[in-house]
């Protein structure tokens, strides 16, 4: 049984400023000694305070490989949703993963990775490689539970 508990929480204060955590215990079973995404800034968190910020769960090694938090921020940068930049690093590392051992028999990825996503207009999003996915969000007011886009459906 996979066992796991990793959180990021991206979010923009009163005055503007964009900030972001990613905490964990690491993927379970891990190999000792393994670092994952979650504390590499640029893999498992990054904030551009010009732009926003994003942060991830999932396969850490996926989004150490692709630099994908940074990639979403830089997406976002070029003008992109914060939904659709989480799609796009989601898209990235499927392109990317050509290891038949990390692939299923269609060849698409074995694993998840879900990003989540927040602009400096406010505006925020996630999406995963598969499907079933939740990020809450809490607008200063209320919280909500919502679906994160995908790319694939279980
Ligand atoms: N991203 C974490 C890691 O690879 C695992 C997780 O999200 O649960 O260490």
């Amino acid at each position: 049984m996979q066992t796991y508990g990793t959180i990021n929480c991206v979010a923009k204060d009163l005055q503007g400023n964009i900030s972001g955590v990613t905490t964990t215990s690491g993927l379970s079973y891990k190999i000792p000694g393994r670092v994952g995404d979650s504390s590499i800034i640029g893999a498992g968190l990054y904030i551009d305070n010009e732009i926003g910020g994003a942060g991830s769960t999932g396969r850490g090694e996926a989004n150490l490989t692709n630099c994908s938090s940074v990639m979403v921020v830089e997406y976002m940068g070029q003008g992109k949703s914060p939904e659709e930049s989480c799609l796009m690093a989601c898209k990235r590392i499927v392109e990317h993963t050509i290891m038949k051992r990390l692939q299923k028999d269609d060849g698409k990825p074995n694993f998840n990775v879900t990003f989540y996503a927040i602009n400096k207009r406010g505006e925020y999003g996630s999406a995963s490689i598969w499907s079933g996915g939740k990020f809450v969000i809490h607008d200063g007011t209320t919280n909500s539970k919502l679906d994160c886009a995908f790319l694939y459906k279980r």
